[in-house]
Formats: C-alpha cells, structure tokens, sequence
C-alpha cells in the first residue's frame, strides 16, 4: 500500500521523519529517492531525531555512510557515487542492514542488494512544497 502526503517546509519534513521513525522498530531500513535538494536529508534529520539522535546530519557524498548513535544506531547511507558494488562489500554494507536503522538516500541503482525496506520518494513540488510517498518495499 502506497500513502501520500504533502510537507510546506523543511521543518515539517523533519518533523514527518521524526513521527515515522515512530512506527519501525529495528532492525529496519529506509530507502529515499528523490533528486538534488528534493529533501532526503532533511527527511534522515527527521528521521534520526526519532531514534533519539540531536547531534548533526549531513549527506555522506564522500565517505559513504554517516553513523548516529540514539536510543538506536541510525546508519545514513549515500550511495550516489559508488561505483560498483565491491565498494559496499568493503565497509560491510550488508551487516549494517541487519542491525539498527539504516537510511539510504540514492538507493535506486541496489535496490536488490538491500531487500525489503520502505521507500520514501521525494518530489519537489515547489521552492518550499514537497510531495511524498511512503511504500514498503518486500523485494
Ligand atoms: P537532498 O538530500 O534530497 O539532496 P536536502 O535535504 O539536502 O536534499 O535539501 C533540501 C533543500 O530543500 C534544503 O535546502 C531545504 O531547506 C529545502 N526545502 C524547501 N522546502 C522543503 C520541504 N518542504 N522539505 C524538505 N526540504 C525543503
Ligand atoms: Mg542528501
């Protein structure tokens, strides 16, 4: 089943993290798609904070995956530029997946390789609206 929702700020897409972080005990992992500056990190801060964690997050672009220490470890994963999948074989991605949270921003192209998640697709939809869409994924 596919739920949709609108969020008129950065804020409200933290705060729609922070409440879905909620219902997801771990293990789980969270798949976001969306393009450049669509909102996926804003969305992990969220997320992040509903696991207990206050400190900093920013997108891992170079080193791959940030890790935050809350009432549970949230791993932060971006996979935009790994180049194939030998890089995610070497920080032990597959192990990260079976523990804690786990929140992946540009999944699409290992979507087989990280399994059953739920998927949050983010579109923008203006400077400030933005269009979500939250799916579990089985596959
Ligand atoms: P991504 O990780 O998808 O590249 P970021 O979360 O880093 O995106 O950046 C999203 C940008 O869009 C930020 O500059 C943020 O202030 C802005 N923004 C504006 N409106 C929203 C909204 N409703 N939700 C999330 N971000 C928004
Ligand atoms: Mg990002």
């Amino acid at each position: 089943m596919q739920k949709e929702f609108i969020t008129n700020s950065p804020e409200e897409t933290e705060a729609f993290g922070e409440a879905l972080a909620g219902q997801y005990v771990a293990p789980h992992v969270f798949c976001l798609t969306g393009d450049l500056g669509a909102g996926k990190t804003a969305m992990t801060r969220g997320i992040a904070r509903g696991y207990g964690f206050d400190g900093r997050v920013s997108s891992p672009t170079f080193t791959i995956m940030h890790v935050y220490e809350g009432a549970e470890t949230v791993h932060h994963f971006d996979l935009y530029r790994i180049a194939d999948e030998e890089e995610l074989d070497a920080i032990g991605f597959d192990g990260f997946l079976r523990e804690g949270i786990s929140v992946i921003e540009w999944p699409d192209d290992y979507e087989v390789r990280i399994g059953p998640c739920t998927r949050i697709t983010i579109t923008r939809v203006s400077d400030t609206k933005r269009h979500i869409i939250v799916e579990e994924k089985d596959v």
